[in-house]
């Protein structure tokens, strides 16, 4: 195992690697903005180190400065989190020229899923189900020839996005030549790469997503999936595993899963990723992307399964063996993770000095979150300020208890979408389990 990791990010994620290198005995580096001196990773990592200004793209993205600071002090591997750097094949390859593990699968198959046009083709080539769409839209000419050959309603979304930005969906092929400039511009200012392609759009549909954990030496295992359907345009907000769409369809879960493994061993992948797919209820299911990364809801996973995900990580990265042989762990019980977001009712951001808190206990819940009485939350970052996870033997029981926990919770200073994570679990098609990426369009009738 390592000696020393640097931990290139901030907030519950940074908190979440310290903490899993405390139980591991692993020594632990922060890097932090001048914005997050007073941040909770930055008191608890063994050394931490200021490496810019507020801004991402002076401290957290500055490539330069993190590698400096890694061989400074010794560290022998770096941990991305999520976001930042972590799906930067360029910063994975720095890493390992300069002699650094970056904790994470190589810049090669980065690269190879990181562009989504590229993660389509080879999951294709997989035998893994697509989306009907198209490779990169050439012209705005050819995105309404493809918009007419797909057909309406379809998506335009960009090779290189994430976090459920640059993508546009065109009702009608008139529009789609507008919506294809509109969207490349935004690609292009968010990401650096305004190239898209398109995809049908698939509805109703249920986000289902594979957790893949794989070793060195090829092995690879799936534990269990989650279902990520109760989303805002496009992002994430509450994710719960098993997925409740799945319940009584063991044959359809069973080829998920193996197309998920399928898809990991094609790529020669290593470290934890997930596999994200669309899922119709006429059983029909397709690829979508893949992170090739830890997920924000991974807690999610390690409820149900047991497993710390963080050290599994850690572990497969140092050149480590699986925990167990076979394709899959089974979950044991069901879980629910709701993200807590600053932000006003309107969606707005909300920053500040947190000036109370209190977080929920009791057995199988969990609070992870960077957030201490005092703590600042600055304006530059993701608005997430943390996730509370449940876990219980019946999903009604693991909807009760979130619901108590949730009440129990207690932020003051920030804004929070604490009402919104109340109104989503009251809502009749969540709680008979039977609900779609649209459930907030219908929260909101
Ligand atoms: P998850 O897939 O784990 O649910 P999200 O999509 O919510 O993750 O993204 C997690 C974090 O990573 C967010 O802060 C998001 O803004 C950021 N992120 C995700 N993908 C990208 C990307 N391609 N470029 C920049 N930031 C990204
Ligand atoms: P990101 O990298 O931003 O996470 P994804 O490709 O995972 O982008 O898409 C984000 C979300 O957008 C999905 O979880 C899903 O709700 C919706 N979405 C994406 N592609 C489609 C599609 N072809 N049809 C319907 N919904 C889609
Ligand atoms: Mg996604």
């Amino acid at each position: 195992m390592f000696e020393k990791i640097l931990i290139a990010n901030r907030g519950e994620i940074a908190v979440r690697v310290i903490r899993a290198c405390k139980e591991m005995g692993v020594r632990t580096v922060a890097v932090h903005s001048t914005a997050d001196a007073g941040a909770l990773h930055v008191n608890l990592a063994d050394e931490s180190y200021c490496i810019g200004g507020p801004r991402a793209q002076e401290s957290y993205l500055n490539e330069d400065a993190i590698i400096t600071v890694a061989l400074e002090t010794g560290a022998k591997a770096i941990h991305p989190g999520y976001g930042f750097l972590s799906e930067n094949a360029g910063f994975a390859r720095e890493c390992r020229d300069c002699g650094l593990v970056f904790v994470g699968p190589t810049p090669e198959v980065i690269s190879r899923m990181g562009d989504k046009d590229v993660a389509r083709r080879t999951a294709r080539a997989a035998g893994v189900p697509v989306v009907p769409g198209c490779d990169l839209i050439a012209s705005p000419e050819d995105a309404t020839a493809e918009a007419e050959r797909i057909g309406c309603p379809v998506l335009i979304k960009a090779r290189s996005g994430g976090g459920g930005r640059g993508i546009r969906k065109v009702e009608r092929p008139e529009d789609a030549a507008a919506a294809f400039e509109e969207a490349r511009a935004e690609a292009e200012s968010a990401f650096g790469d305004g190239e898209c392609y398109m995809e049908k759009f698939v509805h109703p549909a249920h986000h289902v997503e594979v957790q893949i954990l794989a070793d060195a030496a090829g092995h690879v295992l799936s534990l269990g999936e989650r279902e990520c359907s109760v989303q805002r345009r496009n992002q994430k907000l509450l994710e719960e595993s098993p997925a409740p769409c799945l319940d009584g369809h063991d044959d359809i879960r069973a080829a998920i899963h193996k197309a998920a493994r399928d898809l990991a061993r094609e790529v020669g992948y290593v470290g934890v990723g997930t596999i994200e797919f669309l899922y119709t209820d006429d059983g029909a299911f397709y690829f979508m992307e893949m992170n090739t990364r830890l997920q924000v809801e991974h807690p999610v996973t390690e409820m149900v399964t047991g497993l710390d995900l963080v050290k599994w990580q850690l572990r497969v990265a140092a050149g480590q063996p699986l925990p167990q042989r076979g394709d899959e762990v089974p979950p044991v019980k069901r879980a629910i993770e709701c993200r807590i977001n600053a932000e006003t009712p309107d969606f707005l951001p909300s920053c500040g000095t947190v000036t109370g808190l209190h977080a929920p206990g009791g057995p199988w819940v969990r609070f992870d979150s960077a957030l201490y009485q005092g703590a600042k939350v600055p304006p530059y970052y993701d608005s997430m300020l943390g996730k509370l996870i449940v876990s219980s033997p019946t999903r009604e029981e693991a909807i009760r208890k979130m619901r108590a926990a949730l009440g129990e919770l207690v932020i003051e200073g920030v804004s929070t979408n604490v009402d919104l994570q109340f109104d989503i679990l009251a809502n009749r098609e969540f709680a008979a389990g039977m609900y779609h990426t649209n459930l907030m369009e219908h929260l909101y009738e």
